[in-house]
């Protein structure tokens, strides 16, 4: 595992990594399909090792049997020291060590977290319901990358006039985290700066607030497929959730159009509902999420290998290079048009909004190496730049729903989604505000920053990383031939 690791990513397998990996087990085939050939390299190195042991001993040196302990004694110590120190302290050691005292430590937080009861919805309500609310968590989107928040952006539809709605765009702000899980997982749970673990482990989901507002609730998911769940949600969750829609024999390609679909449906019957969707968006691989018609950007990356594949895939020929890099960005580009700027203009004009509120945003923005940087992954680094903390947030009423200003800057984040649903849902705000913080109607000033060590623990606080200009990598205009 800890070789493994190192293999794919050139990184230290740290205890925050340790555990993200551990989070992330419902995918371990989906790593195995993208890093195959690193995995049986590093299990051969293994198995060598454990052949070297099993070698029959020649000579054999006669330890006190008071010896025997030693190893057992060394992983303790390695776990105490990672515990006093909040997870650092194992770089440098031989590999075996690190991941046998994660894994202890693990287990010794696993056994002292107490098993704690999800409380129930604590707010009172004082307004009826916004009759539709809709909350678009797109996937993988960089907020820079659109029309509405650069000259050179790809089109998407927001930035026109649509009769009987007010877009509200509150520019480029940041994730929660750069990874999807933690998005998804705060965004749901209402997890704040200060307070976002113990509302994740305890608090009343969206769901919950929905339901006690006599809402409707309806996850839309065209990420996976057979009922299978992510980014944090199990049993418990869904059980709050009414109707719950994947896409099951839609090509890869046309699941975002599916979901503007089913948005258009929802939102037109007459029962008040709360809707979440997960977007297909553009995650790796991009070669294949946009239709032929949609090859604006040029040169792409090679067609036809990922048509089936949501987000992950075999990253065989794509060499990291800078030249592989700005193929990858005009595969991006072209994506965006398709998953974003075709889905604003199916869903802007096919459903009728004019009883509901829309907030689109991302769970994270990427790196796409604009500074001819080499590497492969994209998010989820554990020490990214700003770009992957960067996303876009649209808020958009209907002709019955209070509008927002139609260009607001400086006080928006994903920490205030949820407060604001909160609002809509007819929540006594001043109480939501005490709890959730400010939302997307308040004008105080929101710190630039999302949260690059979600996994914080024993101790050890989050680390913030600003996604001001000078940390964001701008995309070349010369990428595409003209
Ligand atoms: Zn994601």
């Amino acid at each position: 595992m800890f070789t493994g690791f190192g293999q794919v990513t050139g990184q230290f397998l740290t205890y925050d990594a340790f555990i993200n990996l551990l989070n992330s087990r419902a995918f371990v085939d989906d790593a195995y399909a993208q890093y195959g050939g690193k995995l049986w390299w590093s299990a051969a190195l293994s198995l060598l090792l454990l052949l070297g042991i099993g070698l029959p001993a020649r000579g054999r040196l006669a330890l006190p049997n008071w010896l025997a302990p030693v190893p057992y004694v060394v992983v303790a110590s390695i776990a105490a020291i990672l515990f006093l120190r909040g997870g650092e302290g194992a770089r440098g050691l031989p590999a075996s060590y690190p991941t046998l005292a994660y894994a202890s430590l693990y287990g010794i937080e696993f056994a002292l977290s107490p098993n704690r009861i999800r409380e129930g919805v604590y707010l009172q309500r004082t307004s009826e319901p916004v009759d539709h609310i809709v909350l678009v968590i797109d996937e993988s989107v960089s907020g820079h990358y659109l029309d509405i928040n650069s000259p050179s952006g790809v089109e998407t539809g927001l930035s026109r006039q649509w009769p009987g709605i007010t877009i509200s765009n509150f520019g480029v702000v940041p994730s929660i985290t750069n990874c999807s899980i933690g998005s998804n997982l705060a965004l749901r749970f209402g997890g704040t700066r200060e307070n976002y673990r113990n509302r994740i482990a305890a608090g009343p989901s969206i769901w919950a607030f929905a339901k006690s507002a006599g809402m409707k609730t309806v996850y839309i998911d065209a990420q996976r497929t057979g009922g299978a769940l992510h980014n944090g949600m199990n049993d418990e969750e869904v059980a709050l959730i009414d109707r719950f829609f994947q896409f099951d024999d839609e090509p890869v390609l046309t699941r975002d159009s599916r979901v503007a679909e089913q948005i258009a449906i929802e939102v037109s019957k007459p029962e008040p509902s709360f809707i979440v969707a997960n977007k297909v968006g553009a995650h790796f691989p991009v070669h294949d999420k946009f239709p032929d018609e949609y090859m604006t950007y040029r040169p792409t990356l090679p067609r036809g290998q990922f048509t089936d594949v949501s987000d992950t895939g075999n990253r065989e020929g794509f060499d990291g290079s800078a030249e592989s890099w700005r193929q990858y960005r005009n595969a991006y580009r072209n994506t965006i048009a398709w998953n974003v700027g075709a889905f604003f203009d199916r869903l802007l004009a096919t459903a009728d909004l004019s009883s509901s509120a829309l907030i689109y945003t991302s769970d994270h923005g990427q790196n796409l190496r604009e500074d001819g940087s080499s590497g492969l992954s994209t998010h989820c680094n554990a020490d990214p730049g700003g770009s992957e903390g960067a996303v876009p947030l649209v808020y958009i009423a209907g002709a019955d729903v209070l509008p927002l200003a139609k260009e607001i800057r400086g006080n928006g984040s994903h920490y205030r989604i949820f407060p604001t649903l909160l609002r809509l849902m007819g929540y006594d705000p001043k109480r939501a505000q005490q709890i959730y913080g400010p939302d997307l109607s308040d004008t105080s000033e929101e710190p630039e920053t999302f949260n690059t060590r979600f996994n914080a623990r024993l101790g050890q606080l989050p680390q913030w990383q600003s996604i001001d200009a000078e940390t964001l990598l701008i995309p070349d205009d010369q990428d595409a031939e003209n």
